[in-house]
């Protein structure tokens, strides 16, 4: 009921064009029942007028005729053209409305669902939605009124004879709507192998290199010719029941013809009925079979209209991320960071926790280096710092202010991330850069390339800073890329600097050049390094050693290679040359 109510919201901002469309619906039904009453009334009358005058009177309704149809012509633009135009103004609202809710949704809605199915939301079902949204209303409003016209001129004139052939209408729909089940199952079927294979041909085509260098073609080709022969056999069962139903829908057309000819025949020989009647029969038994028709479509697209709908609900009833009550902005941050008894796991319920009682503390403009195996919780700490999720206890401070009570946007504009794998988005290496300030001008946008080491580059290809990176940055190095996302945060300009391994993918050498203009971004903000190759860490004002039991060392670099802990161990191992 909630979800139809939402539906209907919808058409609100449209609901003149709806209403144009309805009467439009109206207006050709009318049309289409005249024909069969004026053919009745030539046949009836005015073929016994003597010669001229019904050869004039039938070029006369002749005329009104074309004159009729001309008007449902251009009635049946109006509902083709701006009904569709509806259906797509709503789709685009929706459209709109769902990705504004994708910006605003927690990140852990993300982890659970993928890329694909979010997509098919997005694109599939919203036009299912769409076109139930205009075939819907327009469809059952024209048929219902075509039977229920054509019900009401046909017992006019006798209305056993009417009676006889409707019967045939509820056995008609009742096979409809049990054959169309199957069939709308085994489309349904169809439509998720049809995204089986979408996401197979996906991921084989984004790892080709991957397939091309260990030679697996072979292997790849069998595992898409499974899903393609499933495909094939999962359609071929569709057709076996649209086969069904189609010629078990023209077997009761017919049966409709057969029982119109002989039983009106019959009425017509007992006197009951004239010829005119008999042609008027005929000519709506044709008429029915398109509601009738298209009753049964609606059926079925008002399950998958109504599918698309409640999936394209469960996203919208999705909690947003939203500023606690009273939350207040982060103003001139200092960059203060400090954990206090901070624990977090990723399910609240089975999990174990991820960071447990983990405390510690970033004074402004200070370093803290995190070191240990990898699983240890590092990156899913470097997340708690933006909110990327909330903590299950403790808090988190920054500049002595629980960051719950900060607004989100002012928290994250004042952390920066340089993380291992970069994400450049489709488009100019301007545009990239610019990410970390929209507002930057062009000369702002070269000034943070020059500090990122990136801006001799830049001018060495061909169309500068308007050259394109290609999908997800294709066209760019590893470390070029990771140039251009440090060039971002030099724009952003963030007290608060998180380090996730930014080098950890590099060679030495690209690692070398890197660190030196990371050196220079992390002047005078409060950074968090994490990192692998310990001789990044050394001069860390404090490192922490965590793994998968939580924190197993802490301590200056002096400190703990004279413990011989861990860690010690560790840059041992590194630095064994
Ligand atoms: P590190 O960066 O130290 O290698 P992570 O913080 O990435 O470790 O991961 C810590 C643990 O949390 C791992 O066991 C990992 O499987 C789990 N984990 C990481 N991200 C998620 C996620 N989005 N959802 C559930 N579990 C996760
Ligand atoms: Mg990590």
């Amino acid at each position: 009921m909630r979800l139809i109510k939402k539906f209907i919201s919808y058409y609100r901002p449209h609901r003149k064009l709806f209403f144009i469309d309805m009467l439009c619906a109206f207006l050709v039904a009318a049309c289409d029942l005249i024909y069969p009453i004026i053919a009745r009334n030539i046949t009836n009358k005015y073929i016994n007028l003597p010669e001229n005058t019904a050869v004039r009177t039938i070029v006369i309704w002749a005329l009104v005729l074309l004159g009729i149809y001309i008007v449902k012509a251009l009635l049946s633009f109006v509902i083709q053209y701006w009904g569709h135009v509806m259906g797509a103004r709503m789709q685009g609202d929706m459209r709109r409305d769902m990705f504004r809710r994708l910006q605003k949704l927690p990140i852990s809605f993300f982890d659970k669902n993928r890329t694909g199915t979010i997509m098919s939301r997005m694109i599939n079902d919203l036009m299912d939605v769409s076109e139930l949204a205009h075939h819907g209303p327009e469809n059952l409003f024209l048929s219902s009124l075509m039977l229920i016209g054509a019900f009401i001129v046909l017992s006019t004139i006798s209305l056993p004879l009417t009676l006889i052939i409707f019967c045939i209408v509820p056995v008609m729909v009742t096979y409809a709507i049990i054959t169309r089940k199957n069939l709308t199952n085994a489309f349904k079927r169809t439509r998720e192998q049809t995204a089986e294979i979408n996401a197979a041909v996906e991921t084989s085509v984004s790892g080709i290199r991957v397939t091309r260098s260990y030679t697996n073609e072979e292997r790849e080709t069998e595992t898409f010719d499974v899903q393609n022969r499933k495909f094939v056999k999962i359609r071929s069962g569709a057709f076996k029941y649209m086969g069904i139903f189609q010629s078990g829908m023209t077997f009761f057309n017919d049966l409709m013809y057969l029982v119109g000819i002989a039983a009106g025949g019959i009425f017509y020989v007992k006197g009951k009925i004239t010829s005119g009647d008999l042609i008027a029969y005929l000519l709506y038994i044709t008429m029915f079979l398109k509601p009738i028709n298209t009753i049964v479509q609606l059926y079925q697209q008002l399950q998958e209209g109504l599918t698309g709908l409640a999936r394209f609900d469960e996203v919208m009833s999705q909690e947003e991320e939203k500023d606690t009550e009273g939350a207040v902005d982060l103003s001139n941050p200092k960059g203060d960071i400090s954990f206090e008894n901070v624990s977090f796991r990723y399910d609240s319920g089975s999990q174990r926790l991820i960071i447990n009682n983990l405390s510690m503390h970033i004074p402004s403009g200070r370093t803290v280096a995190l070191v240990g195996p990898s699983g240890g919780g590092k990156t899913t700490l470097c997340n708690l710092i933006p909110r990327f999720y909330d903590i299950e206890d403790g808090t988190i401070r920054i500049d002595g202010h629980d960051i719950r009570d900060l607004t989100l946007g002012s928290l994250r504009r004042s952390v920066g991330t340089v993380a291992q794998d970069v994400f450049l988005f489709n488009g100019t290496i301007e545009d990239n850069i610019a990410f970390g300030d929209p507002d930057a001008t062009h000369e702002q946008i070269v000034e943070a390339a020059k500090k990122a080491n990136i801006h001799d580059y830049i001018m060495s290809l061909e169309d500068g800073y308007q050259s394109n990176v290609g999908e997800r940055g294709l066209k760019l190095s590893g470390g070029q890329k990771q140039r251009i996302s440090i060039a971002r945060i030099f724009l952003k300009n963030p007290p608060i600097l998180i380090l996730d391994e930014a080098t950890s993918a590099l060679d030495n050498a690209t690692e070398m050049l890197i660190q030196e203009s990371l050196n220079k971004l992390a002047k005078g903000r409060t950074c968090l390094v994490v990192a692998h190759r310990l001789s990044t860490v050394k001069n860390a004002d404090e490192i922490i050693v965590l793994d998968r039991n939580g924190v197993v060392e802490r301590g200056t670099h002096d400190e703990l290679i004279d413990k011989g802990g861990m860690y010690s161990e560790l840059y041992k191992y590194q630095f064994r040359e």
